[in-house]
């Protein structure tokens, strides 16, 4: 059995294509650091031969650029980069590279007198002149404040119109409307190679918001993926249980799997990808019931080149298995790499945790209680937590 798809557009990244009537394609991430240049090609070259259509790298620095022009000559894999804040290095790095991946929130950081509309037109004319495709790709642990606060002020006063193009007060939801914001803008400067991604690390938040973005622009080829969806193996069902709905319904072009290994068993998110193609082209879909039997939620990164410990990754095996005796437990633990992303999906933790080179800054319900070293913190998380349960109880 195929899986039955929509027909978007149709973007060429490199070799492949993403969307229209081309196979769905399997990305992932090389987690090693990026100016460690064997590795990093050793890694793709790997990831590529695995299956990966796509394979991801972080660059943030311009001697990342510099590794990253060594890393081409090395390897023929699809490359795509992703940037963060400092969107300037698009230039250096778009002749290495066949997409480029910005994160909209990121985009006010840098040159802040500057608009976004005005970093996202120069984004745009580098992807031109290198032959790039773009992925606006939306993550709600790092959205723009400015968005955040307009939005809460609206709840506030009431002052969500469901007319202006949603048929409920999602079409403002951050995530939602950065994207339309974004896809608006694209549009407007007639580039329309691009694709679209939203995650975030609750499934059912990812389920609603691509099935809206997806009602509202059909022919926007869309990345699918569960932000931080944490270990296997409950990152990959955590995972399932958005993904295999969205492509049984049609939607999703591109997926990556993002799961908490070290950099060297990444090939596991590509396996992971394909398991769930083949589940959905058999029918098998699984559904957020199954999650719910465990109630505990452990949300954890995926690790990347910017992870800032090697222990990292142990240390969120760790805090899953010490937190096992409160798996009915209503409560979610973020373990998160370095402070990209981390200070911000902590916040929203009932225990949240960030992870710095020899010290892990842990926060109870958004309140930062200080830095542990990475021996003593999961202690300190099992006791946060016990104290939690037994506050359940009175
Ligand atoms: S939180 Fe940091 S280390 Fe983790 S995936 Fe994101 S950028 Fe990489």
């Amino acid at each position: 059995m195929t899986i039955q798809r929509r027909i978007t557009r149709k973007v060429k990244v490199g070799s492949v294509f993403i969307g229209g009537d081309s196979p769905i394609v399997v990305q992932t991430m090389a987690a090693t650091k990026t100016r460690d240049v064997e590795a990093t090609a050793a890694t793709i070259a790997k990831l590529s031969n695995y299956g990966a259509g796509i394979v991801r790298v972080a660059c943030d620095t311009s001697l990342e650029a510099e590794a990253l022009a060594e890393i081409r000559k090395r390897v023929d894999a699809n490359l795509s980069v992703d940037l963060q804040e400092n969107f300037r290095l698009a230039e250096k790095v778009a002749p290495y590279v066949d997409k480029i991946r910005y994160n909209p929130g990121h985009l006010h950081q840098l040159e802040p007198s500057l608009s976004w509309e005005k970093k996202v037109e120069y984004l745009v004319g580098v992807a031109r002149e290198f032959d790039c495709a773009l992925r606006v790709g939306i993550n709600s642990g790092s959205l723009d404040p400015d968005k955040l606060r307009n939005y809460r002020e609206k709840l506030e006063h009431n002052d969500v119109d469901p007319s202006s193009g949603g048929n409920d007060a999602s079409f403002f939801d951050p995530p939602l409307r950065s994207a339309l914001e974004h896809v608006e803008c694209l549009d407007s400067l007639g580039f329309d190679r691009y694709v679209v991604s939203i995650k975030d690390s609750d499934p059912e938040t990812v389920l609603f918001l691509n099935r809206r973005f997806a009602t509202l622009k059909p022919l926007v080829p869309l990345h699918l993926g569960v932000t931080e969806a944490g270990a296997p193996p409950r990152g990959i069902l955590k995972t399932r249980t958005a993904l295999e709905p969205l492509l049984s319904e049609g939607i999703g072009e591109t997926l990556r799997v993002s799961l908490t290994v070290v950099a060297d068993q990444k090939e596991q998110e590509v396996a992971a990808g394909k398991l769930i193609l083949d589940n959905v082209s058999k029918g098998i879909v699984a559904s957020v019931d199954e999650l719910k039997k465990n109630a505990l939620n452990i949300v954890s990164c995926p690790g990347c080149s910017r992870t800032q410990s090697k222990r990292f990754v142990d240390l969120a095996h760790k805090i899953d298995e010490a937190t096992q005796f409160a798996r009915e437990s209503p409560f979610t633990i973020a373990v998160m790499g370095c402070r990209v992303n981390g200070p911000g999906e902590s916040d929203d933790a009932d225990i949240g945790l960030w992870c710095g080179g020899d010290r892990v800054n842990l926060k109870n319900s958004g309140e930062l209680l200080g830095a542990f070293s990475y021996d003593e913190v999961v202690e300190k998380v099992v006791e946060l937590l016990k104290e939690k349960i037994s506050r359940l109880k009175k």
